[in-house]
């Protein structure tokens, strides 16, 4: 969480924890960090903020998952644990640790030709990730993995105000993502 503010501020955002429905409410969009997605599940229904997110996400409020992130932003998983629920908002079904536990983590260059601002290929840290196994027509294809048999798999998209990777981008100090996103706020903003 720490690392996402930071990239944040860096794409001149100002960034505060959201850990209850009255912080949730004060925010024009919303970063969900990587972590483990059956306990932010556990965790968002305990704190009540389930519903809150899933109504901020549907009136339209921009939001940003990485990893676990974008296992809560799917409207469909694999994998998942009994019962385990998502916020939801984006059409796509993701596989959780997809690229099999026993490759725990991996980095890997991944070309994201809509976030090319420097141009070249990120960094791409990926831990434990899943992957978007479909995705529907509203959905755009922001990027895809070039590694050995995984090659063609999705791992960054967008829908709208919404948008996932499967990576972490806070983690190697390229902040593309996070000034893509942080626009998109400032758009969304100004829609309003
Ligand atoms: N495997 C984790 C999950 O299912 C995600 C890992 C991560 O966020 N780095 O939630």
């Amino acid at each position: 969480m720490r690392e996402h503010a930071r990239a944040l501020e860096a794409a001149g955002a100002r960034a505060v924890p959201v850990r209850r429905p009255q912080e949730l409410e004060r925010v024009d969009g919303l970063v969900i960090p990587g972590g483990e997605s059956t306990t932010m599940w556990k965790l968002a229904r305990t704190f009540e903020l389930l519903d809150p997110l899933r109504k901020r996400v549907e009136a339209g409020m921009p939001a940003y998952g990485s990893c676990a992130g974008m296992i809560m932003l799917a409207d469909r998983i694999r994998d998942g644990v009994q019962g385990q629920e998502t916020v939801g908002g984006i059409d796509m079904t993701v596989r959780r640790n997809a690229f099999g536990r026993q490759v725990d983590s991996f980095e890997s260059d991944v070309t994201l030709p809509a976030l090319d601002d420097p141009p070249g290929p990120f960094r791409a840290i990926f831990i434990r990730a899943p992957w978007v196994e479909a995705v529907g027509d509203g959905v755009e294809i922001l990027g895809r993995v070039e590694r050995g048999e995984q090659t063609g798999r999705i791992v960054a998209v967008r829908q709208g105000r919404l948008m996932a990777t499967a990576f972490h981008p806070e983690l190697t100090g390229d902040f593309r993502v996070h000034r893509y996103f942080a626009d998109l706020v400032r758009r969304a903003m100004e829609e309003e």
